[in-house]
């Protein structure tokens, strides 16, 4: 035994070494449990050390003394043993399950043979020591324990020598260090004995090396690799997914698209080239889905507020979904409340595709009986709650894969083996979609019997009942996409697919439009440079040798005439139309070309060249005049103001039904001029011109002594609109596209 000083460190460096293992929850291991048996040997040890030191020095008695010594060897015998364990478990020595047992044996026989042999203490100056047969039989054990270690690092060092460096041999390199260093120091001053406190330091070191990790962070990390395996396997399952969805329309395609070519009457090829359309359709529907959510991802999507008429979208989307339907025995039931209002501001395009997602769902997974699509609504002052159902009679949904619904790329396992078509994002998108629009959606299903979605949203009232007039209204805007001819714009399409050109020559001939056409940005600047005026031209951005955007700023450095140029991609991902915006095209359109999209480009950039079909013009007036009106405003003077000519045309053609004097300008300023010249009645002014703004112009036009009302003609109808011009000084507001009945009323208003 020591003197106390060297085991008092000790002891209080392995009460520190069992507070911080025990306090950290570590995961039970064999090398954990080793360690845990190791450090609460080393503790007992130095108390016992302690307390013996004190009572061999004052009592002194020599039977219990020599007891006390001898379970000192004891613990000794256990330590070593435990080393041998944990050194043969972690160097990787073939297991033998017959090991453990020898070992447990040999510890027997041994320390039975420690207890039993005298062991006499020498008391030397402040320390104690003993001699006798028992520590002899101490160290014979110790000695055969560390050859076992030995042996153990020595195989697994033949193995691979790197393992000579295995951390978990570094207690043990240290262990025999710290013996010599003890056994030559103890040689010098053999009143310190060191056993306590070099196993507390073996210990101390052997918390470092073991495999010890904190419990919590093993539960973050299995789940985190949980969770990544997961999101692994949706992808691997929505790639192959996705690759059955795509190839399912393409099939139809080059499929009918062969039959065309081989058939003979026209009816048999317009019947194939409906399949193929339709085909076509469901292609993009995947696209825009993909599309859809990667805007969502990339937080790029935006809520497009207009004034929209509800009833007329949840008809279309009814008439739209029916189709698919096919030869199933389902009844589509479909009712609205007839107290939903006429018109109603929000992203109707958003609540169009909403519907139309959880409509096709019900028909899809429903095999027969029926589909009840209903609308109600609760009409509070300025605002609309509406209420939108989908029920279906269909195979119904698991209560525990409810939550499932609308996670993007997942579908329920039901579908994984089935022919029928999904990717798993429309729920995901709908679900993003309600939400933007500040709404809810409700799930109730039964498996086996059917499921009802239920979509709940606010919606602001505009119009609360249709308007007398409103075949009028709809009339007039036919008449509007009518009333423009574009045969002689002169257009150029430019893209180095000949397929691509192809098809856009042929839709712009629908307009009347014999575009030219040509493969390469060098070849459009090059006929550009020849002289040929274009007023639009559509450029293709992905094209080999000079990229759209490249061609498009060597054109705007050659030419000096203001030419519209339209970017026109199949790069539709979110943002891209911002981007092109931004490199100086004047407008988008992406691939496959939407039929609707073509023609607003081109009724936005071709307003220079259109011109009036005369003979529908006549038709045209016959059915507007408004015989009551004309004699109130007989030939009062008007002056509509706007930088856009259809505008001014669209405007002109609604007020041509009253008896009027119609002047119009271009620009502020030309209408400040006119003001000057001329007594005006009323002015319609739009707002949004280069130059001179609509409420600069109205101050200019006030400060001339102006006092006529002063209307503004605005596109800017986003909520509060009507406000901020009626407090800027306009006497009405009117929102495009223009109401014929509100051009009505206004003309009544104030030239009665
Ligand atoms: P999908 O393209 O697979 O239809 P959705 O996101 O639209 O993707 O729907 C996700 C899953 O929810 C579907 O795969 C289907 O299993 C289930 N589901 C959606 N609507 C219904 C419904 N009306 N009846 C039963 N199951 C439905």
């Amino acid at each position: 035994m020591s003197s106390i000083p060297l085991p008092l460190a000790a002891f209080f460096m392995d009460v520190l070494i069992v507070c911080l293992f025990f306090s950290k929850k570590a995961q039970v291991n064999k090398e954990t449990q080793i360690y845990s048996v190791l450090i609460i040997v080393n503790l007992l040890e130095c108390i016992f050390n302690v307390f013996g030191l004190l009572y061999i020095r004052n009592v002194g008695d020599l039977f219990f003394s020599s007891l006390i010594q001898k379970v000192d060897l004891l613990f000794m015998l256990f330590w070593v043993t435990m080393m041998f364990i944990y050194i043969y478990l972690v160097s990787g020595v073939k297991y033998n399950k017959h090991m453990k047992k020898v070992v447990f044996f040999l510890l027997g026989i041994f320390s039975v043979a420690v207890l039993v042999s005298p062991c006499v203490p020498i008391i030397k100056e402040a320390a104690i020591d003993s001699s006798g047969l028992s520590p002899i039989f101490t160290y014979l054990y110790v000695a055969l324990a560390l050859i076992g270690i030995i042996v153990c690092i020595f195989i697994s060092v033949l193995k691979d020598t790197k393992n000579i460096f295995n951390k978990k041999y570094f207690p043990f390199y240290s262990f025999v260090l710290l013996a010599i260093g003890a056994l030559v120091l103890r040689s010098h001053m053999s009143e310190l004995i060191f056993e306590p406190f070099v196993m507390g330091y073996v210990g101390l070191i052997m918390y470092f090396t073991i495999e010890n990790p904190d419990v919590k962070m093993i539960a973050a990390l299995n789940e985190a690799k949980l969770s990544a395996e997961k999101a692994n396997r949706a992808k691997s399952e929505f790639l192959s997914n996705m690759s059955h969805e795509i190839r399912t329309p393409l099939n139809a395609i080059v499929g009918f698209s062969d039959c065309i070519l081989e058939e003979e009457t026209l009816e048999m090829t317009k019947a194939d080239a409906k399949d193929i359309k339709l085909a076509s359709e469901n292609l993009l529907e995947i696209v825009n889905g993909i599309l859809d959510i990667s805007k969502i991802e990339a937080d790029k999507m935006e809520i497009v507020e207009t004034d929209y008429n509800p009833v007329e979208i949840f008809d279309n989307v009814a008439k739209l979904v029916k189709p698919r339907i096919g030869d199933k025995p389902i009844e589509l039931n479909v009712k609205f409340a007839p107290d939903i209002p006429y018109v109603l501001h929000g992203d109707g395009g958003k609540l169009r595709q909403i519907i139309t997602n959880i409509l096709t769902n019900a028909i899809k997974y429903t095999e027969e009986g029926s589909v009840s699509f209903s609308v109600n609504c609760l009409n509070e002052e300025n605002t609309s709650k509406l209420v939108i159902s989908v029920e279906d009679t269909g195979r119904g949904i698991k209560p525990e894969q409810i939550d499932k619904l609308f996670t993007k790329f997942q579908r329920l396992d039901e579908d994984k083996n089935t022919t029928l078509e999904g990717t798993g994002l429309g729920l995901a998108i709908t679900k993003r979609f309600v939400e933007m629009l500040g709404g809810k959606i409700v799930v109730q299903s039964k498996y086996g019997e059917g499921s009802k979605f239920t979509v709940y949203l606010k919606q602001r009232i505009v119009t609360m009942n249709r308007p007398d007039n409103v075949e009028n209204q709809e009339f007039i805007n036919t008449m509007q996409i009518k009333l423009f001819d574009f045969t002689d714009s002169r257009v150029l399409v430019v893209d180095d697919n000949k397929i691509n050109i192809k098809v856009a020559l042929k839709l712009l001939s629908n307009y009347g439009i014999n575009a030219d056409s040509c493969e390469s940005g060098f070849d459009a600047i090059n006929r550009v440079k020849m002289g040929t005026i274009y007023d639009l031209i559509l450029l293709d951005d992905m094209m080999p040798k000079m990229s759209g955007v490249e061609t498009l700023k060597q054109l705007r450095e050659c030419v000096v005439y203001d030419i519209p140029v339209v970017a026109l991609t199949a790069n539709a991902l979110a943002g891209m139309k911002e981007k092109y915006l931004a490199e100086g095209f004047d407008d988008y359109l992406s691939k496959p070309i939407e039929k609707n999209e073509l023609y607003r480009v081109l009724l936005t950039h071709l307003n220079k060249k259109m011109k009036k079909k005369e003979e529908k013009d006549n038709n045209l007036e016959k059915t507007f005049v408004v015989p009551k009106l004309k004699e109130q405003t007989s030939r009062k003077s008007v002056l509509v103001v706007d930088d856009n000519k259809i505008n001014i045309k669209i405007a002109t053609k609604l007020l041509s039904n009253h008896d009027l004097e119609i002047d119009s300008s271009l620009s502020g300023i030309e209408a400040i001029e006119k003001v000057k010249n001329k007594e005006y009645d009323l002015i319609f002014l739009d707002i949004m011109m280069p130059e001179m703004d609509g409420v600069e112009t109205l101050k200019h036009i006030r400060e001339l002594g102006f006092k006529k009302p002063i209307v503004t003609l605005t596109a800017d109808a986003v909520s509060g609109a009507r406000e901020k011009y009626l407090a800027e000084g306009f006497d009405d507001y009117i929102a495009k596209p223009i109401d014929n009945k509100i051009i009505d009323e206004i003309i009544f208003k104030y030239l009665k």
